[in-house]
This record gives C-alpha cells, sequence and structure tokens, in this order.
C-alpha cells in the first residue's frame, strides 16, 4: 500500500478520481485516520452512492469507532449488492462477535472462508477460537441471511457505544500454524534435511525430544524439559530450514510464529495476541514455538520510540519468564541474523538460555549440502573434494544458487543440443568461482556492531571466533 502522503498528493492534482480516493481512503484507513478516511469514502459515495469499497470503508471505519450498528448497516448494503463480498462478511463476523452472537459470527467467517480460499484473518481467528482452514473443511452453507429484508439504507450512522470485542478471553484458539503430531499439514523436512548444525540439532533434542523418550531419566538426573534457544548468524545459512525441519524432527505440537499473528492493526493489541500465542502453547504442552526473524519483536527497547513497540518487547520478557515458572515444557526457538539489534534482556538466564551462532557451514556441512542438492540430480560422478574447498565461506543459499545454476547451463546445453549433459565438476566449480559468498556484508556489519559494543559480548565472541579461525579466512574478505 504506498503511503497516504503521496496518495494525498496525487489527490490533490486530480480530486474527482475514483480509483484514487479508495487508494487514499484505504490509506487513511490503514493509518488509523480515520476522520479523513470516513470523508475521502464519502466523497467517493457522492460519485456513486453504491460504490462498494467506498461503502465497506466507512463501515470499517464505523466499527473502529465503536458504531457497530452503523457498520453492520453498512456492511449489509454491500453484501445486498454483492452477495460473495469478503471483506463485507469478515466485517459482519466481527460486529457479530462484539454483539456475543458467535454463531452468526462464525456463519460469515465460514462464508468468506468458502469464498475465498485464500482468507486467512489471524486475529479474527483467534477471536472465534476457529481457523480459515477448518471453515473450509465444513460443508459450505448457504449465504447468511441479511437482517434486513428491505436494501439496507445506504444512510448516515448512528452512535453507539463500543463493546470491546477482544474482552473476552478467546475461545480454543489455535493459530493455523499450529500442528499437532502426525499434522499431515505440518511438512516432511527433517534434520536429515539440514547440513551440518550438529551442536544445535543435539540442543533441541537434549531439550524436546529426549525428555519425551525417556521421560524417567530426565527425572532421575533432575533435568527440566524446554527452554530458550537463539540461534543467530549471516543469512541463507540454514536458519528458517532448521526451524521447519524442527516441525518434522520433534514428537510433539510445534507452533510458527508469524508476526501477522502478532501485529494487529484493528485494535493493537499486539501484546495481547502475544500472550495468547504464548497461552496456546503452554495449554498444549509440550510444545515447541518458532519465532523467524525474532528481531522484529524483541527488538532492543533504547533504540524504540513507540510505546506501543516497547509494550510488545515488555510482554515478550514476561512470557518468557512465565516459561520459567509456569511450564518448563515449552521450547522457544528465535531465529535472527541481527542479534545486536535485540534487546540485551532476551539473552539473560531463564530465557534464551543457549545462544548458537550459525556460521556459513564448515566442509563436513558443505560435504553434506552438497551431498544433498546433488540428490535426484542428473549428476555426473565426481570427487567433491574440490567442490568443497572452492565453496569455502559460501552459505547453504549460495550452494543452492551454485547448483541451480549449474542445472540451468545444463539443461539449456541439453536443449540445445538434443543430448542429456550431465552436471560435472568442471560446470560447478566453474560457477562457484565465478559467485562469491553472500555473508561478507553481514559479516562487515557485524564487525562494525561489535566496535559499538560495549563490554565482553559473547555473541560477538563467538562471531569473532569464527572469523579468527584460519580457515574462515575467506568470509571475512
Ligand atoms: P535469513 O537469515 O535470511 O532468514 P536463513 O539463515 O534463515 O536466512 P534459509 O532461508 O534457511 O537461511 O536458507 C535458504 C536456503 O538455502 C534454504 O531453503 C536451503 O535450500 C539452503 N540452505 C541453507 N543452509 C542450508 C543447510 N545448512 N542445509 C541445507 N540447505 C541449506
Amino acid at each position: 500500500m504506498p503511503n497516504s502522503s503521496a496518495l494525498r498528493d496525487a489527490l490533490n492534482q486530480s480530486p474527482n478520481n475514483l480509483s484514487l480516493l479508495l487508494l487514499y481512503g484505504r490509506a487513511c484507513l490503514e493509518e488509523l485516520h480515520l476522520d479523513e478516511a470516513r470523508e475521502i469514502f464519502t466523497r467517493a459515495l457522492e460519485q456513486d452512492p453504491e460504490q462498494t469499497d467506498a461503502q465497506l470503508g466507512i463501515a470499517k471505519v464505523s466499527f473502529m469507532e465503536g458504531n457497530t450498528s452503523g457498520a453492520a448497516v453498512r456492511a449489509e448494503r454491500v453484501l445486498f449488492l454483492e452477495p460473495d463480498n469478503v471483506q463485507a462478511h469478515l466485517l459482519l463476523s466481527r460486529v457479530f462477535l462484539s454483539e456475543e452472537d458467535r454463531a452468526k459470527a462464525i456463519e460469515h467467517f465460514d462464508r468468506a472462508a468458502q469464498i475465498d480460499g485464500t482468507m486467512s484473518d489471524p486475529a479474527l481467528e483467534r477471536e472465534l477460537g476457529r481457523t480459515a482452514r477448518d471453515a473450509r473443511k465444513t460443508t459450505p452453507a448457504p449465504a447468511p441471511e441479511p437482517v434486513n429484508q428491505e436494501p439496507p439504507p445506504s444512510g448516515n450512522d448512528q452512535d453507539e457505544f463500543f463493546d470491546d470485542p477482544f474482552d473476552e478471553p478467546p475461545y480454543d484458539w489455535r493459530p493455523e500454524t499450529f500442528y499437532a503430531p502426525g499434522d499431515p499439514e505440518r511438512g516432511r523436512v527433517t534434520f536429515a534435511d539440514v547440513g551440518g548444525m550438529e551442536e544445535l540439532k543435539e540442543e533441541i533434542r537434549l531439550k524436546i525430544t529426549y525428555p519425551l523418550q525417556f521421560p524417567d531419566l530426565y527425572k532421575a538426573y533432575g533435568r527440566k524439559t524446554g527452554g530458550g534457544i537463539l540461534i543467530y548468524g549471516p543469512p541463507g545459512c540454514g536458519k528458517t530450514l532448521m526451524l521447519r525441519a524442527v516441525a518434522g524432527e520433534v514428537p510433539c505440537n510445534y507452533l510458527a510464529v508469524g508476526l501477522h499473528e502478532i501485529f494487529d492493526p484493528y485494535f493493537g493489541s499486539t501484546e495481547r495476541n502475544l500472550h495468547q500465542i504464548f497461552e496456546t502453547a503452554r495449554a498444549n504442552a509440550p510444545c515447541v514455538l518458532v519465532f523467524d526473524d525474532l528481531d522484529s519483536l524483541a527488538q532492543d527497547r533504547r533504540q524504540i520510540r513507540e510505546s506501543q513497540m516497547r509494550n510488545l518487547v515488555n510482554q515478550f520478557l514476561h512470557e518468557m519468564d512465565g516459561i520459567r515458572s509456569e511450564n518448563q515444557r515449552i521450547l522457544v526457538i528465535g531465529a535472527t541474523n541481527q542479534p545486536w539489534a535485540l534487546d540485551p534482556a532476551f539473552r539473560r538466564p531463564g530465557r534464551f538460555d543457549q545462544a548458537i551462532f550459525v556460521p556459513p557451514p564448515d566442509a563436513p556441512a558443505r560435504a553434506q549440502i552438497i551431498e544433498l542438492f546433488a540428490k535426484d540430480k542428473p549428476i555426473a560422478e565426481f570427487d567433491n573434494a574440490e567442490l568443497i574447498e572452492a565453496t569455502n565461506g559460501f552459505s547453504g543459499a549460495d550452494l543452492k544458487w551454485v547448483f541451480d545454476r549449474a542445472a540451468e547451463l545444463a539443461l539449456s546445453a541439453a536443449i540445445h543440443t538434443g543430448q542429456p549433459v550431465p552436471i560435472t565438476l568442471e560446470l560447478l566449480l566453474a560457477v562457484a568461482k565465478a559467485h562469491s559468498p553472500s555473508t561478507q556484508t553481514w559479516f562487515e556489519g557485524m564487525n562494525t556492531h561489535a566496535k559499538q559494543q560495549e563490554g565482553p559480548d559473547s555473541i560477538f565472541n563467538d562471531m569473532r571466533k569464527f572469523l579468527n579461525a584460519p580457515s574462515n579466512s575467506k568470509t571475512e574478505r
């Protein structure tokens, strides 16, 4: 969505452009400039009183202002004109939810999910205790009856007391990215698909897999389950892949937290969403909770200006403490490529207990990754020692690029000669030699941050140790 000031400038040049009015109205809505949004959508309706996007825009403004009946009337009008309008169904679902009519709220939500197979609305799903995936599995219901049989009026709203729809705790809510063991949608990536990272794999097994396999042994040794692991390192070295592999590996519930499930444009109740995510994990323990791009949620509070973001970080810290005291059977894994941007409080004992550096793969890890990428490809027999040597400093993503590019070249040759052309060692070496490791800029940035850091910091020490090892000198170029 373009930002509203650019659109306002464009609109000043062309004040009656309906498309621009709608775009600007939506931008105002997103930025919560409600008065401005209402005025713009009203101008759009003056041009075309049946314009459903404008009707819906005003309905959303009314809802955000607490005028639920005004919102309902507008949304009903939209459905009268366009019975399959997904946004109108979702808004009506919210309206009914705020009026404590769950059945009607679910009816409209299901309808929206069935009309649009890609629809997802984490905040609403949480409130309803129902996912769009579940809704699609139910038999499509006939379109919900409109409240008024007469075409709903398109007139002005009436003010009404606003009941906070987030007042009630969620009803057995689980995000779409919550997977129980055996869930067919959980994914098939396992640790075998991740080259290297042996320390990390073992740490995850120790903290969640073995305690489930050998509960008596853990009891006998007084060892607890769960905790927090922070994984950090340059981009493309397999952190995200590793988080996906955890789903395929651990014999317990798994919840991958998406940022869209936390940030809530409607009510700004991001702290509460985060709390509910942790509550879901606690209610379904043993559970692994994974946060990719942790830095966007766990920022250093000294660098944050908005109080809402600061509150979120405080809430996150509080939830991590909850793991320590309330529930030992949750393992939280956070991944970031900007460890310096995290609030140092996350690294205190009891929160992210272990911080594990994921560097570019070393020679044995590269051997594993090369083997993984060579699998199922038309590759001529070769001794991979030379390729392992030539790719020192490469990330897993760089290695993938080498194989993809070599495959592309071999394929092109096969098409032009009409003969099968295998991917040879020479071709892989030529591609690798023309490529510089993508992690170089990251290490440069890391060095700058390390210089600014006061006092000893284990995170920077691990990274420096890695760089100072003679075999890794190429990475630092
Ligand atoms: P970012 O910090 O940018 O999110 P990342 O460290 O999470 O990067 P991934 O997204 O997991 O990196 O890696 C990109 C791709 O590179 C993977 O999907 C995979 O194909 C390949 N890859 C990277 N590391 C490995 C590895 N250790 N084993 C196998 N494949 C790897």
